[in-house]
């Protein structure tokens, strides 16, 4: 979406002192990537410029995200919340959006993801670590080609069950399906985040 003209003048300024918070997410997979504080000037220069700036409370200046580390974050749309009082951003992070290096600021100890990222990670964790009693892990050691036939044979399940009628079963075998289907792109080295742009850049309207 692209950023509503005139946002900046529906806010709610006055609630948060001249400066709202800003939850920024991942454009594609949803992720929770940070929050800051925007005051006016730092709304406009992240709409004018398409890059992601805060105001810096501990500074108590302009912030353009990334501006030392190079982790930009790319404005796909801000919008406001129910009552303008807060905004939410979907961004492309240029690399890891905490400065203490990880995706997310919020991806310390105890804190619960989307389970198919969860889902994701435990994968990759399978693949590295391959503890023999893993399912996960001998897919891995099979290769490529076993991981393949499984995606062939899901889909086809998955295709069988949904013409069945029966739609528990549907959603068992969707759920194999997208399961192996995990494990493959993990294998090919590549993400749910990938997919998820890939999709989201067919969706672009073309000029
Ligand atoms: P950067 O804007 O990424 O160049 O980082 C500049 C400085 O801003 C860092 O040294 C941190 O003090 C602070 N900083 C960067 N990213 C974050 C973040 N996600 N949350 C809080 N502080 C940050
Ligand atoms: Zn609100
Ligand atoms: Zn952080
Ligand atoms: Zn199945």
């Amino acid at each position: 979406p692209i950023p509503a003209r005139g946002l900046v003048d529906s806010l709610d300024w006055n609630k948060g002192g001249g400066l709202l918070p800003m939850v920024v997410q991942h454009a594609h997979d949803g992720r929770v990537l940070m929050l800051g504080y925007c005051d006016r000037e730092a709304l406009q220069r992240s709409l004018d410029s398409g890059e992601v700036h805060f105001f810096s409370r501990s500074r108590g200046a302009l912030w353009r995200k990334g501006e030392t580390s190079g982790n930009v974050l790319r404005v796909v749309g801000i919008a406001a919340d129910c009552d303008r009082d807060s905004l939410l951003c979907q961004a492309l992070p240029a690399g890891p959006t905490c400065h203490r290096g990880s995706d997310s600021c919020f991806d310390g100890d105890g804190h619960a993801h989307p389970w198919l990222n969860e889902l994701e990670a435990l994968i990759r964790q399978r693949r590295s670590e391959a503890p023999g009693s893993s399912y996960v892990a001998r897919l891995f050691a099979a290769g490529t080609a076993r991981m393949a036939q499984k995606v062939g044979e899901e889909g086809v399940e998955t295709a069988l069950a949904a013409v069945s009628g029966d739609v528990r079963s549907l959603q068992g075998e969707a759920a194999d399906l997208l399961f192996h289907l995990l494990v493959l792109i993990a294998d090919r080295g590549l993400s749910l985040a990938d997919i998820a742009g890939e999709l989201a850049e067919r969706h672009r309207p073309s000029a």
